[in-house]
């Protein structure tokens, strides 16, 4: 697309009222806009992102077996009351018809309506298992939202909800969850530095888990076996105060911010929804659940946490809003290379404005797209190319430019 007709604008200052580095550069860049604090618009390089971390997740959901649908942001208290929750869910969005006097709830989860939804449907063995995810934006009443994309008060999450008949399957499942989430992290280029964490389980099971970005911003404390690529969440390490693999004691105090959680939630459920199936021999059990997050608008911020340098972000290709941005300087026109490499189907932003080279360069090393190619009086019939990481550019024909982003 053309840099002209883009919607945003880059802007130079840090917004006064961003703390979170990733919220400073996504702002600046127009990825998004804060409408208040915790809630944030996003702009069209920044549904770009999210829609690229979407399908990565989305994929790796399938390849489990997971069923898209979409629940209802919109519940009704009695669900929540049914759960206990509509009292004990400490960041609940709750809230009255003016008309009705009815009193609903703003999902912050949605285990209330997955619940019920499943009764509708599942009634035997031979309905199990079942794995039914979303990818919806949520609501929570976060006491403190000031870390940006990472702790929002609307925000988008991927819940995927398993049924199951008893505890080998689900436990079975659950591995291969683990797995399914290890391959979206590494896609999305986090792969190194996000780490399976022990958590605390609830009453109903022994831990949980939960997938860690080892990042000095993160807003939790973990312990880290450095051998094992390990962790046990602070809150039980007293508990499990050695690395759960190996039994090592020398753990490193670390800050993470938390990408991703997995729960056996069992029958906590199953038994107020009275969500049962029919085995074998006819007799009733209750169904078994597990429930699994990971959080996309979280996951953008994090990335952002994770590269960028002082100039501003370093979009790992797999997540980038375009794979080149062409830039044309002083007069010489990138019109050609432009309308080939669409041709080609390659995702470009072209800096067809009329402003300086500085300013130019400034905004692509802002906006952070992996790839810049130049076209200036200078190249003389070529293009000059250089990766967002580095600092080496390189002069190569537009066919070999082509070449490289096709194949
Ligand atoms: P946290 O401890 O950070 O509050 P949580 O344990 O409440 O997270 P879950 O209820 O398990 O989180 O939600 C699943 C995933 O959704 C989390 O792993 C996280 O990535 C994301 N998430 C949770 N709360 C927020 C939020 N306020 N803003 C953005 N993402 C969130
Ligand atoms: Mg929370």
């Amino acid at each position: 697309m053309k840099q002209s007709d883009l919607f945003t604008k880059t802007t130079k200052n840090s917004p006064k009222d961003e703390e979170a580095l990733n919220a400073r550069l996504l702002v600046r860049g127009g990825f998004v806009q804060k409408l208040m604090a915790g809630v944030y618009s996003f702009l069209p390089l920044g549904l770009r992102v999210i829609r690229n971390i979407e399908k990565i997740v989305r994929e790796e959901m399938v390849v489990i077996g997971g069923e898209e649908i979409s629940l209802p942001v919109l519940h009704p208290k009695a669900n929540w009351v049914q759960t206990g929750r509509w009292d004990a869910y400490d960041t609940l969005f709750r809230f009255t018809s003016h008309y009705s006097k009815n009193e609903y709830v703003l999902g912050p989860t949605h285990e209330e309506v997955i619940a019920p939804l499943a009764k509708q449907f599942i009634f035997s063995y031979q309905d199990l298992p079942k794995y039914l995810f979303q990818i919806q934006t949520k609501f929570r009443d976060e006491k403190r939202a000031k870390s940006g994309l990472l702790r929002g008060r609307e925000f988008l999450m991927k819940d995927l909800y398993s049924f199951h008949q008893d505890d080998a399957d689900l436990d079975a499942y659950y591995e291969k969850v683990q797995g399914a989430y290890q391959s979206v992290f590494a896609r999305v280029g986090l792969g190194e530095d996000t780490v399976l964490t022990f958590a605390s389980g609830g009453s109903f099971s022994q831990y949980s888990h939960e997938f860690q970005t080892l990042l000095p911003s993160g807003e939790d404390t973990v312990y880290l076996c450095e051998k094992c690529r390990v962790a046990v969440n602070k809150e039980i390490i007293k508990e499990q105060s050695a690395c759960p693999s190996c039994g090592n004691t020398d753990l490193q105090e670390r800050m993470g911010a938390e990408v991703g959680n997995i729960f056996k939630l069992k029958t906590k459920y199953s038994a107020p929804f009275e969500l049962r199936y029919r085995n074998e021999k006819g007799e009733m059990h209750e169904i078994l659940m597990g429930c699994y997050g990971i959080g996309i608008s979280r996951l953008m911020g994090v990335i952002v946490e994770r590269f960028h340098d002082d100039k501003g972000i370093i979009w790992p290709e797999s997540v980038a809003p375009f794979r080149v941005h062409l830039l044309e300087l002083n007069s010489a026109s990138a019109k050609d290379l432009y309308n080939a490499l669409q041709e080609k189907g390659v995702d470009v932003l072209y800096d067809d404005t009329d402003r300086s080279a500085g300013e130019k360069f400034a905004d692509a090393d802002l906006l952070g797209i992996p790839l810049r190619a130049v076209i200036s009086p200078k190249t003389d019939g070529n293009v000059e190319v250089k990766s967002r990481a580095s600092d080496t550019t390189e002069v190569v024909s537009h066919e070999e430019l082509i070449r490289r982003l096709v194949s």
